[in-house]
């Protein structure tokens, strides 16, 4: 659904350049749910708003679907946001409008689309019942709680039936249950609409709510940690997480600094080939860098 392969972005403003996004990898499976974590300035909103056909990147590869985000025409831009993604923004009050009520607020990406009055309604009722805020229906965003708001702006970015949900930090403004309960809706969405979503989030308890979870340091896919359940000869369900750094397309990964430092690991290390895997040791050579 997703595949992004050194994926650069540059922002220029005036003569300062700053490198947002510096060679990042990222496949999303059709289906999926995936976190993205990282530092703030990661590049996080920037990746996310490359998706959405917000940004269009400086460099590498992006595709969302059959859709290639470098080479598409402005008029596909404006129709894949339309049909393609559905996105919620970082801030929560940006995602509704203060004086629309929730039905008509889902209603707006549906009459942009040129969708029937009928299959609008039919459509806005399902949402607001998939995503438990049917009581809000006819509430303005000041009538509603954060958690029920930012549940209106989720069923507004599936509107049009995105093949993908991107979600900027839906949860960065509300208490930790309220954000268990929007994750919750969005696995439910992704359950039931068969919707792939990729969220991003600083909340690390959101990896509890995913298979796998993907950080961005400086610009790049670093390590991703994907979680399994496994049932036990005793019946009992485990979950299981495992650490994966990313390789990219020439064989580069990144070596945590606690690795680096724990053996001195710095300009040169020795790598060797065994049966099943590689073994990288300290420069023995006494060279200094
Ligand atoms: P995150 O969402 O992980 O906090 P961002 O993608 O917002 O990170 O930002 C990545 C880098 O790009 C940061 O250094 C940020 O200052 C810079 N940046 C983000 N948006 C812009 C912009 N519109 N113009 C210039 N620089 C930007
Ligand atoms: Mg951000």
């Amino acid at each position: 659904m997703v595949r992004c392969e050194s994926l650069v972005h540059i922002y220029q403003t005036g003569s300062v350049e700053v490198q947002a996004l510096q060679g990042l990898d990222l496949v999303v499976a059709p289906g999926e749910m995936i976190a993205v974590v990282g530092a703030s300035g990661s590049g996080k909103s920037t990746l996310l708003s490359i998706l959405a056909g917000v940004e269009t990147p400086t460099a590498g590869r992006a595709q969302v679907g059959e859709w290639d985000l470098l080479t598409m025409s402005r008029a596909d831009r404006v129709r894949f946001r339309r049909t393609t993604v559905g996105f919620v923004r970082q801030q929560t009050a940006s995602n509704l409008v203060p004086y629309l009520t929730a039905r008509q607020v889902i209603d707006l990406p549906m009459t942009a689309a040129g969708t029937r009055s009928r299959v609008r309604r039919a459509r806005c009722d399902e949402l607001l019942e998939t995503l438990g805020v049917a009581d809000c229906a006819d509430r303005r965003p000041a009538q509603m709680s954060g958690g029920q708001q930012q549940r209106v702006a989720i069923a507004v970015a599936l509107a049009n039936r995105p093949r993908l949900l991107l979600a900027d930090e839906p949860t960065g403004e509300l208490d930790g249950a309220t954000s268990a309960e929007v994750f919750e809706a969005v696995r439910h969405v992704n359950r039931q609409f068969g919707v792939t979503a990729v969220i991003v989030t600083h909340d690390p308890e959101v990896s509890a709510h995913v298979e796998r979870t993907v950080a961005i340091r400086d610009g790049r896919t670093s390590s991703e940690v994907v979680r399994r359940a496994a049932t036990g000869a005793d019946g009992d369900t485990r979950v299981s997480a495992v650490e994966y750094a990313v390789m990219d397309r020439a064989g580069r990964i990144q070596v945590p600094r606690e690795y680096r430092d724990a053996l001195a690991l710095t300009r040169r290390v020795r790598l060797a080939l065994e049966r099943d895997h590689v073994t990288i040791h300290p420069d023995d050579t006494g060279a200094t860098a």
